[in-house]
């Protein structure tokens, strides 16, 4: 059985003020491994005036000096990418293949964060006049639990590039994972009180980072749902938010690609993270005119490709849900497919033979499925993929940009001029072409109600900052 019973407030792990304990459990056996002592309002508000504390010295650091703590940064969590890896599998099911991708990404943002810093201009000219980029205080940080460290380093590794302070708040459901990152960060070496977790419900921790008036801006992510709670609250002491939310995203099959190639990658984009992925493109347009040829090779992928099972083995793609309310939701979107008329072409309701004991679903997919159809609209948050036949160019676009949502989209075309056309009219904050590509430099955030601001490189770093104009 684990134990968690400290949070890191202040440069120290210290026993919490909370009392109240949440169980640990498997999402492969559904049984319980250990338990967590989560923090309350009152670890909140210490965390938050050790971050205040922390901001005054730390915010009049020189580049070089926070350059030199990301270098630290990165080389202890480079020593523990097993660490890492083995505890994302093991805390939430995320399969070993995704894990170690994570683990990596993490290492290049803060190579990127590293090398966004050593160019950016703090300071600018507009007009006759001087503007000074100053950071913008301390900032409250609350996280999902689907990629959580990789949430950890890059907000993280931003707050530290601007010269803020930061209070995070991980998805109570993280909490094996934080500690490992908590040990990270201790051991890079940051001044006391810059950097601190705090574990704990969303509506105790976060409501208090969310109203705390010494908090001047808070980076989101998670789902819309919350993130409008936030930004609501956190209007009244005008904190600056940048929210990133869910996804619906579409991915664009264009009628010149070849779809023995395509079609097995665009599986992967929809079974991203085993489907609880806010970029998986889990909306697969496909012309009218290819759907069967689509149905037939998307169908074999699936049967022989996708395997479903322990996240520890190499070669699964499809691990558990995060948990038994995840897998009863990702359930009912199966019943509602049915229900609204969709053509189930693999997959569907119960879970895979032999692994009854934990939380998985079967690799899903829907054909023929109209996309004023819920399972189209709303975000399943598992191994579900909808495939939607498109008359022609025009109909594709009007079809991905019909949507509530706009963080991430896919195109893949054999012709890329025609591609980045097209990309260039979708209302989506991040288009992939020909690729499930990552850059640890290009703004990532959301069009419409996927979210507000942007994250990485000098546009993620931006939002850290205050611009103060000086004149005369
Ligand atoms: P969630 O919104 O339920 O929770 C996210 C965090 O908010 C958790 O730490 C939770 O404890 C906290 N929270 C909950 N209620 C709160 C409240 N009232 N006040 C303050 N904090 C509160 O999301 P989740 O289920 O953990 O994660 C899945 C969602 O995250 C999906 O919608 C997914 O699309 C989204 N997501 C978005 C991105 C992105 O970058 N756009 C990335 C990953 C996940």
């Amino acid at each position: 059985m684990k134990t968690i019973n400290k949070i890191y407030v202040n440069g120290e792990f210290v026993t919490p003020h909370g009392k109240q304990m949440l169980d640990i459990i498997s999402p492969v056996t559904n049984q319980k491994t250990g338990e967590v002592t989560l923090g309350d309002e009152i670890d909140t508000q210490n965390a938050v005036a050790a971050a205040k504390e922390a901001f005054k010295t730390f915010s009049k650091t020189t580049r070089e000096e926070r350059i030199a703590y990301l270098e630290k940064l990165r080389s202890v969590v480079s020593r523990r990418t097993k660490d890492l890896t083995d505890i994302m599998v093991e805390e939430y099911g995320g399969t070993f293949q995704f894990s170690s991708m994570v683990t990596q990404n993490m290492l290049n943002d803060i190579s990127a964060m590293i090398d966004t810093l050593k160019v950016f201009k703090f300071e600018q000219t507009a007009g006759n006049s001087k503007v000074y980029l100053q950071p913008v205080g301390v900032v409250g940080i609350i996280i999902p639990w689907n990629m959580s460290n990789g949430f950890i380093v890059t907000k993280l590794s931003t707050a530290i590039a601007a010269g803020c302070a930061a209070v995070i708040k991980p998805s109570e459901m993280s909490v094996q994972q934080t500690q490992i990152m908590a040990e990270c960060f201790h051991e890079a070496g940051l001044p006391k009180g810059v950097i601190n977790f705090v574990n704990g419900l969303g509506d105790v921790v976060g409501a208090e980072i969310t109203r705390n008036p010494d908090i001047s801006k808070i980076a989101f992510t998670g789902s819309t749902t919350v993130g409008k709670i936030i930004a609501k609250g956190a209007v009244d002491s005008m904190k600056r938010v940048t929210l990133e939310l869910g996804g619906k995203s579409p991915n664009i099959i264009l009628d010149d690609a070849n779809l023995e190639e395509t079609i097995p990658t665009a599986i992967l984009a929809a079974y991203l993270n085993s489907g609880q992925a806010c970029a998986a493109g889990t909306r697969l347009l496909v012309p009218e005119s290819k759907l069967d040829q689509v149905n037939a090779i998307a169908k074999a992928v699936v049967q022989n490709n996708i395997k479903v099972g322990d996240p520890k083995d190499a070669d699964t793609v499809v691990g558990p849900m995060v948990n038994k309310k995840q897998y009863e939701r990702v359930e009912n979107y199966i019943r509602i497919g049915l229900e609204e008329g969709a053509t189930l072409l693999i997959g569907g309701e119960g879970k895979p033979q032999g692994l009854e004991d934990g939380n998985f679903v079967k690799a899903t997919i829907f054909t023929n499925v109209k996309n004023r159809m819920r399972i189209a609209q709303e975000e399943i948050f598992g191994p579900v993929l909808s495939i939607i036949p498109y008359k022609n160019d025009e109909d594709a676009i009007a079809i991905a940009n019909d949507t509530t949502y706009g963080l991430h989209a896919y195109i893949f075309s054999a012709d890329k001029e025609r591609a980045y056309r097209m990309a260039s009219r979708l209302d989506s904050g991040r288009v992939c072409i020909n690729g499930l590509s990552h850059d640890s430099k290009a703004p990532f955030g959301g069009f419409k109600q996927s979210g507000i601001g942007r994250e990485y490189g000098a546009f993620g770093l931006e939002e850290y900052l205050e611009p103060k104009a000086i004149l005369g």
